[in-house]
């Protein structure tokens, strides 16, 4: 069972029509040793380096995330301006994290969508 404090996404990304599993390894990372995640981006797989504070966890995730979203977009050459994607994934999260009640928000947003699947 995970420690109190480690607040790390266990799970798959979901960008339709994609879905990237997130997984902590340094296997795929060994080609490029300065590198602390990556998006196989038609291999399904987001990894990141092992490890990391859960500060750099969360922001190498958004970023690579900004990967996948650039991708589903058809805009994968702003995909080439690591910094803009850096900037805009600590954005999105710092917005997710400082806006009182939004996550929550969210949350029943996502129950209703279910119940009216559902039929309710
Ligand atoms: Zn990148």
């Amino acid at each position: 069972m995970a420690k109190w404090n480690d607040t790390r996404f266990e799970g798959s990304v979901n960008i339709s029509p994609y879905t990237w599993k997130v997984k902590r390894t340094d296997s795929t990372l060994q080609s490029n040793p300065g590198c602390v995640g990556c998006i196989l981006l038609l291999d399904s797989e987001i990894s990141l380096k092992d490890g990391l504070s859960m500060g750099a966890d969360w922001s190498v995730l958004f970023h690579e995330i900004m990967h996948g979203l650039v991708h589903v977009i058809e805009e994968g050459e702003l995909g080439e301006n690591e910094k803009l994607l850096t900037t805009m994934g600590n954005a999105i999260f710092n917005m997710l994290m400082d806006s009182e009640g939004f996550l929550e928000a969210l949350l029943r947003e996502k129950k209703r969508r279910e119940r009216e699947r559902e039929g309710y």
